[in-house]
């Protein structure tokens, strides 16, 4: 049991078990992209450590990319958008792996698979350690997910609870 600032947290997945389920990622993504050069974007901050365990794994000639999703920005036309800050390399053509920590309600994913799709890439596929399958408000394909996980609320190994936490090496849930 940990505290972070008023939350108690219980362990919940780990680091063993995190490390081998990314074993078994990178090892169908090497398969996957055998034939490619494929592009990482890596959402951060909570995928840092995530990516970085899953690209080690994955012995392709590859790049990687790191963006940030802006705070809520509202327009009158499109609601709430983030914008994508910090993508530079080239998306046309390439086969594009999103790698993304906790895919929630899915609202993020959604946004950002549109502003990349209009970048044309030949792909994109979403890597995501973890996923709450009840909390989807949106229809999502995903071809690799770590673990599906109930809706409650998780932190360590890279995800943080008000800024603490992202570098627990293991999973941690609210008590
Ligand atoms: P979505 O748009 O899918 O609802 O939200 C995705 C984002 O919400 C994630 O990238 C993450 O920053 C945050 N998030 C969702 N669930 C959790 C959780 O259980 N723990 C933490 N630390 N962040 C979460």
């Amino acid at each position: 049991m940990i505290n972070i600032l008023d939350k108690t947290f219980v362990p919940f997945i780990s680091r063993d078990t995190i490390e081998n389920r990314i074993a078994e990622m990178a090892a169908l993504i090497s398969k996957d992209y055998e034939n490619s050069c494929p592009l990482f974007v890596v959402v951060l901050n909570g995928a840092f450590l995530f990516a970085s365990e899953l690209v080690k794994k994955i012995p392709l000639s590859c790049e990687i990319t790191f963006i940030r999703l802006s705070s809520y920005v509202q327009t009158e036309s499109t609601g709430t958008v983030r914008q994508i800050i910090g993508m530079e390399e080239t998306m046309t053509g390439r086969d594009v792996i999103i790698i993304e920590d906790i895919v929630d309600t899915g609202l993020t994913m959604t946004q950002l698979l549109k502003q990349i799709e209009v970048l044309a890439p030949k792909s994109i596929e979403i890597a995501t350690l973890l996923h709450k399958p009840e909390a989807l408000k949106t229809p999502l394909e995903m071809r690799y997910v770590g673990f599906e996980i109930e809706n409650k609320f998780v932190v360590g190994y890279g995800l943080d609870y008000d800024g603490i936490g992202r570098n627990l090496d293991s999973l941690y849930v609210l008590a």
